[in-house]
């Protein structure tokens, strides 16, 4: 009965809805404009395009607006339909959509960045607009009067940038009209941060990096939990989290979507324990030259059980398998006590596997309809219906 539920589970995928393939080059963000038919993209080609779907089929730009250089990312408030374009020259340009969405009237300009803006984020809220650039600065302005409020030099480039939080190897920091100070740092990742998003229900935060992996942060729960998901083979390009069903959805430069149930309690992986000795058969690993030379051993090299994190051998940990509450939906090392406290039922997977067929640059997902969008560097948008694995 179970492995039915589960291979039921598995056939469902996404559905394609539609491909929009009319760039000229790579298109940097995109969204889906809630109850509406629509699609905003910003491009490297330089334009900023509405598009609309007509006679129920394909989608055509109701708005075809050329910019003066390449535009590198954008934020679209849906309440006030203001549109936050960020610019390869560090301009970021805000626009007001009409009612329609077949018009875009200019409402503000400013020089925010030295090189391109790579993250901007309009925050209702506050009238902020915030932004990151290649010049490694956070800066925030008045989305009122366009002046400069403050910022914020960061140690690296950002690549993703979360109201209320910023980062790099997660960076959390704690906005204020004139000021800006740093809450904390957190490290996990071995790669630079690509992609964050926020459950503001159980307050964690996911971050997704280039060394492939997603680590969770418990912020609000204060334990200071850090839970490592492992399920893509590339660099996490968009990560997206649906609260009413608490699934997360993360994509990867490969194509790759993965959709994790948030709803399982999971388990931090263990630290890797040093020793200078296999710690099941106690032969010496290959540094020990006294031991080796005591025993008349040779050395062997040292491995780690991903379940417990003891310092073992090949021998004692020959076998592999998944540990999905702890994250490794791919088969992992595991030494040979644990593989078998492992159960058939310990190794059901906590997340479903889908390929979108084309690199992704870019996600975004609207949860009222279930939609999420992907970006390719084959300039295509595609659409799909998520409802089949988000429900
Ligand atoms: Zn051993
Ligand atoms: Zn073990």
């Amino acid at each position: 009965m179970a492995t039915e539920t589960q291979h039921r589970a598995q056939s469902r995928t996404p559905i394609l809805l539609s491909k929009i393939e009319d760039c000229q080059d790579v298109v940097n963000t995109a969204v889906i404009i809630p109850k509406e038919d629509g699609v905003i993209s910003v491009s490297e080609d330089r334009t900023v395009r509405v598009w609309l779907k007509r006679d129920g089929a394909q989608y055509w730009p109701s708005v075809h607006h050329s910019m003066p250089g390449p535009c590198s990312c954008m934020s679209f408030n849906p309440e006030t339909r203001r549109l936050s374009v960020g610019m390869d020259s560090g301009e970021v340009s805000e626009f007001i959509l009409s009612e329609d969405y077949n018009k875009m009237a200019p409402a503000l300009s400013f020089h925010a960045h030295q090189g391109r803006v790579t993250v901007v984020l309009f925050v209702l809220e506050m009238e902020w607009v915030l932004s990151t650039g290649q010049d490694k600065n956070f800066t925030w302005h008045c989305s009122e009067s366009g002046q400069r409020l403050g910022s914020y030099r960061i140690t690296s480039c950002v690549s993703g940038l979360q109201y209320p939080f910023s980062l790099r190897d997660v960076t959390i920091l704690k906005l204020e009209q004139d000021s800006c100070s740093l809450v904390t740092t957190f490290k996990g990742h071995t790669g630079s941060v690509t992609a964050l998003c926020w459950d503001p229900v159980q307050r964690v935060l996911f971050s997704g990096s280039s060394d492939h992996s997603i680590i969770m942060w418990d912020i609000g729960g204060g334990r200071g939990t850090a839970i490592e998901l492992q399920g893509h083979n590339e660099k996490v390009q968009g990560l997206c989290y649906v609260p009413h069903t608490r699934q997360l959805i993360s994509c990867s430069s490969d194509g790759g979507v993965v959709i994790w149930n948030m709803e399982v309690t999971r388990q931090e992986t263990p630290d890797w324990l040093d020793s200078d000795s296999c710690q099941r058969c106690e032969q010496p690993f290959f540094w020990n030259f006294k031991q080796m030379w005591d025993s008349k051993r040779i050395g062997l090299r040292q491995h780690h059980c991903r379940k417990c994190g003891q310092a073992v051998c090949g021998k004692c940990s020959s076998k592999r398998s998944t540990i999905p509450l702890m994250g490794f939906e791919f088969q992992v090392r595991v030494c040979d006590s644990c593989h078998e406290s492992i159960s058939e039922e310990d190794r059901a997977p906590t997340a479903t596997f889908h390929d979108s067929k084309h690199n992704i640059v870019h996600v975004h997902f609207e949860p009222t309809r279930g939609w999420l969008l992907t970006t390719g560097p084959d300039k295509v948008i595609k659409l799909w219906d998520m409802t089949p694995v988000v429900s």
